[in-house]
């Protein structure tokens, strides 16, 4: 699965803290740790509506980005 690009900043806030909603159940490891750590990656739970966001702000919470 293709993403666009990561947005730099919250269109809400402005944050640059912006991670990647991951869906489904995730293989915990190391580098998967680490990601979610560093704020890059957030995870969105196991349910696909079919319409979810793709970015989360650290800051705001403000979900956004529609596939
Ligand atoms: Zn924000």
């Amino acid at each position: 699965m293709k993403r666009p690009d990561k947005p730099k900043t919250c269109p809400k806030c402005g944050s640059a803290k912006v991670a990647a909603i991951l869906y489904g159940l995730p293989v915990f490891n190391d580098d998967l740790e680490r990601a979610i750590d560093a704020g890059e990656i957030a995870l969105g739970g196991c349910c696909i509506m079919g319409d979810d966001p793709l970015w989360r702000c650290l800051e705001c919470k403000h979900e956004f980005g529609k596939r």
